[in-house]
């Protein structure tokens, strides 16, 4: 076993990682960024709308107050606030470095204003991520990490698949940059190794994981998963039934730009109903110019967007909830932070606002790695705490029903056979595992906890939507409190 030593080690190497990982190298501390996949990696490559800057003093409180409304009284507003307050700073660095934000914003859905900046048309993400790599000295590990370390209740390091086998990585402290579990469903938008390691990592070490049951699905996917950009809607695209009728105005004033949840269950509607909806780009000018991804990954289907609309349909998209968090990533364990889509500051609430998550991820991502080096701590000893593993053959049986039963509808029959079914599919506790298996466990443990906050919220909310229950009731996390000694029954807050 290869043993390293570092100030702060950061896993995952989307927008949070790497922008964590500069602020820790402006600081002249030692950092160690792993990514489990080559790079560009994660989420972020693929983002292509852009990040939601507020644009002036003005438009503060309307950021705030459209963050808010999506999140439907989930949002911690506090949190909330300071980021948007920060956001401006940020615009201005990655400016410094030389990134080619557009000048011009642009609007998407639930927002009032055009404060979107994107970045080489629709390959934004790609381009952020491009742009922090190079300013980056630090080089980035392949490696996965497969278990925490802990000295009595700090985290201390993480045990890493690395290069050449097992690597032990001693750690002032651990950042949990490592995105998602879009790849719980079926359809998905998301990445494969999007499997939600990190919120599996922190929840066994203690940490608390809450609204889990928020998973926003993009309204207007390809087939295979591949995303049209809600931009486009922005822009001029109209969804239309099998019927070629346009059917949003009927389920929201602001139509086409209503926020995702709502398009989302008009689409899932409008497909049960006509046997089909279908996305028309052809309204928007200079198609093949503003949206170069999305027009050739149509055409990678045989669909060509210039002449015809495209079939579209609701895709697991974005995890609003996660490892809890103050502002700062803090997770409330000793030594152990986490930033990006792992984590829940609570700035989405029940519903992300499209855009916020880059600007999350930056901004938490930079304070998270300046507040962990404040408080840096190397234990004499630390041991591993078991991995979480499952049988991946059963785990991927499963994704195919969490589609029905976790998806844009819910339903207590089926959240019950399907938490049945979970709950019979072995979830182990290993020293180490392949990294199918340890994904299976991340996910199997996801599944679980996921339908059990689905069934206990009684009410719809944001992107949750009960058919049982289809009224909000009163506002409230939910909360499933990590466990270090075995599996105990989960609770809801
Ligand atoms: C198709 C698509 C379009 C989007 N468009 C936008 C947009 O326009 N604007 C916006 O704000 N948001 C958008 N989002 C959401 C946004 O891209 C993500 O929320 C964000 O990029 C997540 O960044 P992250 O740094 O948290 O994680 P990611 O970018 O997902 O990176 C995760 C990293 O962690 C690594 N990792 C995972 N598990 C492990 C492990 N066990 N060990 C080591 N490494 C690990 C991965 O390899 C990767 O390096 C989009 C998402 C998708 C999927």
């Amino acid at each position: 076993m290869e043993r390293h030593r570092t100030d702060l080690l950061v896993l995952g190497a989307g927008v949070a990682g790497v922008y964590a990982a500069l602020a820790a190298e402006e600081k002249g501390a030692r950092v160690l960024l792993v990514s489990k996949d080559p790079l560009p990696a994660g989420s972020t490559p693929w983002a292509q709308g852009g990040v939601a800057f507020p644009v002036g003093e003005e438009d503060q409180k309307a950021h705030l107050r459209d963050t808010l409304v999506a999140g439907r009284g989930l949002v911690e507003e506090g949190v909330a606030r300071s980021i948007l307050e920060e956001a401006p700073r940020h615009l201005e660095r990655l400016r410094a470095f030389g990134l080619p934000f557009h000048p011009e914003p642009t609007r998407e859905g639930g927002h009032s204003r055009a404060r979107v900046f994107h970045l080489g048309g629709d390959r934004s993400g790609l381009l952020l991520l491009e742009g922090l790599l190079k300013r980056l000295s630090t080089p980035v590990v392949p490696a996965q990490a497969l278990s925490l370390l802990v000295s009595g209740n700090r985290v201390a390091g993480a045990l890493l698949w690395g290069p050449g086998g097992l690597w032990e990585v001693r750690a002032g402290a651990v950042l949990l940059a490592t995105g998602g579990f879009g790849r719980l469903f079926p359809v998905t938008t998301n990445p494969h190794g999007a499997t939600g390691d990190g919120m599996a990592l922190a929840w066994r070490a203690g940490a608390g994981l809450r609204d889990l049951e928020f998973v926003q699905f993009h309204p207007t996917a390809l087939p295979n998963g591949a995303l049209v950009s809600e931009a486009c809607r922005g822009e001029g695209a109209l969804l239309l039934n099998a019927h070629g009728e346009r059917f949003m105005p009927r389920y929201d004033p602001l139509a086409e730009l209503a926020p995702r949840d709502v398009v989302a269950r008009a689409v899932f509607r409008e497909r049960e109903r006509t046997g089909g909806v279908y996305l028309d780009l052809r309204p928007i000018p200079h198609l093949e110019e503003r949206f170069p991804t999305v027009v050739a990954q149509a055409r990678a289907l045989g669909l060509d967007p210039l002449r015809a609309p495209v079939p579209v349909a609701p895709a697991a998209h974005y995890a609003m909830g996660g490892v809890r968090t103050d502002a700062f990533g803090h997770t409330g364990i000793p030594g152990l932070f986490a930033a990006g889509e792992v984590a829940s500051t609570g700035f989405h609430g029940a519903n992300r606002l499209a855009s916020n998550s880059l600007l999350e991820g930056l901004v938490v991502g930079w304070r998270a790695a300046l507040r962990a080096l404040e408080d840096l701590a190397f234990p004499p000893r630390a041991t591993p705490l078991p991995a979480l593993a499952a049988p991946p053959e059963a785990v991927a049986s499963l994704r195919e029903e969490a589609g029905e039963a976790l998806g844009v509808v819910r339903r207590k029959e089926t959240l019950l056979a399907f938490l049945r079914r979970a709950e019979a599919v072995p979830l182990e506790e290993v020293e180490q595992a392949s990294r199918d298996r340890l994904e299976a466990g991340s996910l199997l443990l996801l599944m679980r906890l996921l339908a059990r906050a689905a069934l206990a919220r009684e009410e719809s909310r944001g992107a949750h939507f009960r058919e049982d229950f289809p009224l909000e009731d009163r506002p409230r996390h939910s909360l499933f409190q990590g466990w270090r000694l075995g599996f105990l029954p989960v609770g809801v807050e």
